[in-house]
């Protein structure tokens, strides 16, 4: 894989593009132009091309049927036109359910949905970032449209059971849609929508989460559901999705996912990783937490707080041994503040500024993980022995600091 001589750990916010997806795409940028829905012979391809590819997304979800399959541009515009669709299609109910720890590309769409009028819920989770399905049941009531809750948390891979809790809010009320962003798990874990997901009418995926191109996804509409299309204009996509298709990344999209359906051998693989990592950085540095350790969790993530550091400190040491990973989520970067996923878990604040976020993909390597392993004890020690909360001599915090242990803060010393 090329990265330039860097080690990529930053997975979650997006994958190097799989070279067999690169060769399938290159055709249908350079040779076949065409537009999809022209009607003469020389466009067929194109068309045939954009079904293929359908196909594999289907398959990939274990979708009943491939007309179950949107395109659209990306996870952002699927969850967009996930959660527009279901109100706009169901306009007497004014209620959507959705939790606190979702990707923005839900939660934002939750707040302008909330200043437009509506009634919105944000669930809570738990510190393990774990929701109680007693609160989601509590929340529905006979004006309930949609509930959104994402699979797979892009910042501590915690997975939430989405098939049960949508069976169980389909059977307090068979009207409500159940929609899942599920652009981090698909592609790492297996999908079966005609079974385990039975009750989810709408899905959200990205293509570049799963070692295809950026820009192009796919939104999963179960058939029958009571939905509406969000962006209008041309009758592509079946009337459910207007603009010309992006040929290439759908094709691209539908070749990373046949590659994914391959490549599910490496679950275990990358939780083998995944488990000696963090046992080996626990072993060799004081004072971290695992979050979301004891969930339910992705095989590629893990989120790590080291108490008394700074997460933008660490990542810069690290970058210094070429190696490049993520302090809560990409998207939000930028800002001093906490993620909203570790806020939402009670992460203390002396912890959640200290996150690191480890994303793996198919092609990480143990040696890559091992060096990994090697270069962080002292990376941490270095940040704090600069830090006015950590005694270097004793390697522990300072006498009189506040730490969290066990769940409960306390004084040190
Ligand atoms: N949802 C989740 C959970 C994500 O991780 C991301 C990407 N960070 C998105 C949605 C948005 O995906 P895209 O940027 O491809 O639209």
């Amino acid at each position: 894989m090329h990265t330039d001589g860097w080690i990529y750990l930053d997975n979650n916010a997006t994958t190097p593009l799989a070279p067999e997806v690169f060769e399938a795409m290159t055709v249908w940028l350079r040779d076949q132009f065409y537009n999809p829905s022209s009607a003469y012979e020389a466009a067929r391809p194109a068309r045939d091309a954009v079904e293929r590819a359908r196909e594999s997304v289907a398959r990939l979800l274990g979708a009943g049927a491939r007309s179950e399959v949107i395109f659209t541009s990306g996870a952002t515009e699927a969850n967009n036109a996930a959660l527009w669709g279901a109100l706009r299609a169901n306009p007497e109910r004014t209620h959507v359910i959705t939790s606190s720890v979702e990707h923005p590309a839900v939660l934002e769409v939750a707040k302008e949905i909330q200043r437009l009028g509506y009634r919105v819920t944000f669930l809570p989770v738990s510190t393990r970032g774990t929701l109680d399905p007693k609160d989601l049941l509590k929340a529905l009531t006979p004006d309930t449209a949609v509930v959104s809750l994402m699979h797979a948390n892009n910042e501590t891979g915690v997975i939430f059971p989405v098939g049960d809790l949508a069976r169980m809010v389909k059977q307090a009320d068979p009207k409500v849609l159940f929609h899942t962003d599920a652009t981090q798990s698909v592609g790492k874990v297996p999908f079966r929508m005609e079974s385990e997901f039975q009750a989810v009418d709408l899905l959200s995926l990205s293509a570049h989460k799963l070692h295809g191109p950026k820009g192009v996804g796919a939104l999963y509409v179960r058939r029958g559901a009571r939905w509406r299309p969000y962006l209008l204009g041309g009758h592509q996509e079946r009337g459910r999705r207007a603009g010309t298709e992006n040929v290439a990344g759908i094709v691209g999209l539908g070749k990373a996912c046949d590659l994914a359906r391959e490549s599910f051998v490496q679950e275990a693989r990358l939780r083998g990783i995944q488990r000696r990592m963090e046992q080996q950085v626990k072993e060799r540095i004081p004072r971290v937490l695992i979050n979301g350790e004891g969930a339910d969790r992705l095989p590629n993530t893990s989120n790590f707080a080291f108490e008394f550091v700074e997460g933008e400190g660490i990542l810069m040491a690290l970058q210094d041994h070429r190696i490049l990973a993520s302090s809560g989520s990409a998207c939000t970067s930028g800002s001093l503040d906490p993620s909203h996923v570790l806020k939402a878990m009670d992460v203390p604040f002396t912890a959640a500024h200290g996150s690191l976020r480890i994303s793996t993909s198919r092609y990480t390597t143990e040696a890559e993980i091992d060096r990994l392993v090697a270069v962080l004890p002292g990376v941490i020690e270095s940040l704090r022995r600069i830090s006015p909360y950590w005694d270097s001599d004793r390697n522990a915090p300072r006498e009189g600091a506040e730490v969290f242990i066990q769940g409960k803060f306390r004084k040190e010393g």
